[in-house]
């Protein structure tokens, strides 16, 4: 017997899954009719520069999640419109007795869900909201003075020592509410977002989710550490990224399995390390998180005031040439490449072309960090622009200056060029010698490999060592002069 006819509405948003699942698993513990609900937000939507591909990825990973409620009894009822629209109707029509939803962070899920917890107050609905997409929550962490961390290393430490909640399995029934029906799941085509992205990097869904973690679990972590920054290296890293943004596994899993394999006697010491890394990448995660959290407006400034009085040049020519991956510069065009054609790129790539675009071609950051997230399948706000603040050196925690040079991260990090002729078909033929700098062959080597620069392939657009050297100029006398503003007596 249910305890009452009246539901609780499960408002699904980043967390397209069923198990490890916060709010839904205390929902069913209440013994009523739960309305699992997904909507559509036309605010969100319009909003975000997503590719439509992102948009069809998300709509798999829904279609799946409406199959997996329906072997536990329920199913996934979709509506389209701002969700204060939706709710107040649902509101009315079925009288719930509470709402239930996992946390967000971002600045426009914050104002949001404000604005919802406002109506549900007036419908007399009880609103409860729990943590799923974090371990720790902002202000579950604060220095010693009480201020935010800042400083990534500081925060690891204090982040190591908190405690966190293990995951809460499947429900074993979710009992329904009769008659209603859903309206269709959002596709691109419904959305109207156009598509440019031909295939995924990763399959989207929850089932695809926890086999990739199995896999990568028992088999590549252990040598992570080794691997990760090789971008040739399909298995090097976890590829988790559009499975955490869309919450089709859940952290706490990653997280307990992880702790629970740096435990197992058999692994060695290197071995042992390699989990330890993993761990310190997902507290980036939720570090990036916090920053986001406690600095909202970093979505459009830079943490260090130099990075919006910087003189930009912002050459429209240079950003197309970027974004198409023809700079002439092959780590930098692979990796863009990969991420036109996949939705997805390597984080070694990510943090060369994002130095690249900001250190080399004097962009601005917000450009490049716009576009990485309307073509990133694990395209977020808090880790995006995290990142990108960081490679611009705009960020929380700047220092030092990392300006990489593309030529030399592409011998270290893909030495035989594996990487460089998989997104590079003009180059396919070049030796590991001239991969990474083809413009060095003199004309009668560029006709023994049939690679005509500037024809087949580009040239550099620009010097990387010029531009590098004008660009620590600048940055020092921007430095120099905040420090000196910082200094002045009042
Ligand atoms: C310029 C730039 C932009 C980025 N934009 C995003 C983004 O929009 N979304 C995103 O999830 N990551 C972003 N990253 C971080 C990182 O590149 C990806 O998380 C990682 O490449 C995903 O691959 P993976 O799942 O195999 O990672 P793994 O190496 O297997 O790491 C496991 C998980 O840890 C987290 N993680 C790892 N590194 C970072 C990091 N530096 N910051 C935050 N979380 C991290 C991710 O959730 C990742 O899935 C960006 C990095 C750079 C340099």
């Amino acid at each position: 017997m249910l305890r009452s006819s009246r539901p609780i509405i499960v408002w699904f948003r980043r967390d397209l899954r069923v198990d490890d699942h916060a709010a839904l698993w205390h929902a069913a513990q209440e013994n009523v009719p739960l309305v699992c609900l997904f909507i559509a937000d036309q605010d969100l939507i319009a909003e975000l520069p997503s590719d439509g591909s992102v948009f069809n990825f998300q709509a798999a990973c829904l279609q799946e999640l409406d199959a997996r409620l329906r072997l536990l009894g329920n199913q996934l009822i979709v509506r389209y419109g701002r969700p204060e629209h939706v709710l107040e109707q649902l509101f009315r029509q079925l009288r719930p007795i509470a709402l239930y939803y996992n946390r967000d962070y971002e600045p426009y899920a914050r104002e949001r869900d404000a604005r919802v917890e406002g109506l549900a107050r007036r419908f007399d609905v009880e609103v409860r909201s729990f943590k799923d997409h974090v371990l720790v929550e902002p202000w579950e962490m604060a220095t010693k003075a009480g201020a935010p961390y800042t400083v990534f290393g500081h925060f690891y430490r204090a982040w190591t020592r908190q405690s966190k909640a293990l995951p809460y399995g499947v429900p074993k029934y979710l009992p329904a509410m009769p008659g209603l029906t859903s309206e269709p799941i959002p596709t691109a085509e419904r959305l109207r977002k156009s598509v440019t992205i031909p295939r995924w990097a990763v399959e989207p869904g929850s089932g695809a989710a926890h086999a990739r973690w199995k896999h990568f679990r028992d088999t590549a972590l252990r040598h992570y550490k080794q691997r990760r920054d090789f971008p040739a290296h399909d298995e090097g890293s976890s590829r988790l990224s559009p499975h955490l943004r869309f919450g089709t596994i859940s952290i706490r899993r990653i997280y307990a399995d992880a702790v629970a394999l740096i435990e197992d006697p058999s692994l060695d010491v290197t071995e042992r390390i390699s989990v330890e890394q993993f761990i310190v990448e997902l507290a980036w995660r939720e570090f990036f998180q916090h920053v986001l959290w406690h600095f909202p407006q970093t979505v459009q400034q830079s943490f260090q005031a130099w990075g919006d009085a910087f003189p930009w040049e912002n050459r429209e020519e240079y950003f197309h040439a970027w974004c198409e991956g023809r700079t002439g510069y092959p780590l930098v065009d692979a990796a863009m490449r990969e991420l036109n054609t996949t939705g997805y790129m390597h984080n070694r790539a990510r943090m060369v072309v994002a130095s690249f675009l900001v250190k080399d071609l004097h962009i601005d950051w917000r450009w490049g960090e716009r576009y990485f997230r309307s073509k990133l399948l694990d395209g977020e706000l808090a880790a995006n622009v995290g990142n990108w603040q960081w490679s611009a050196s705009v960020g929380v925690d700047p220092r030092p200056l990392r300006i990489f040079n593309p030529i030399l991260q592409s011998r270290r990090y893909d030495p035989d060029g594996t990487y460089l002729r998989r997104w590079l078909p003009e180059l396919q033929r070049l030796p590991a010698e001239h991969i990474h700098d083809p413009w060095s062959m003199s004309p009668l080597e560029q006709e023994h490999h049939g690679l005509r620069i500037g024809v087949d392939y580009p040239r550099p657009i620009v010097n990387h060592m010029e531009r590098k050297r004008r660009f620590e100029e600048a940055y020092r006398q921007l430095t120099r002069n905040e420090r000196s503003k910082m200094s002045r007596p009042r």
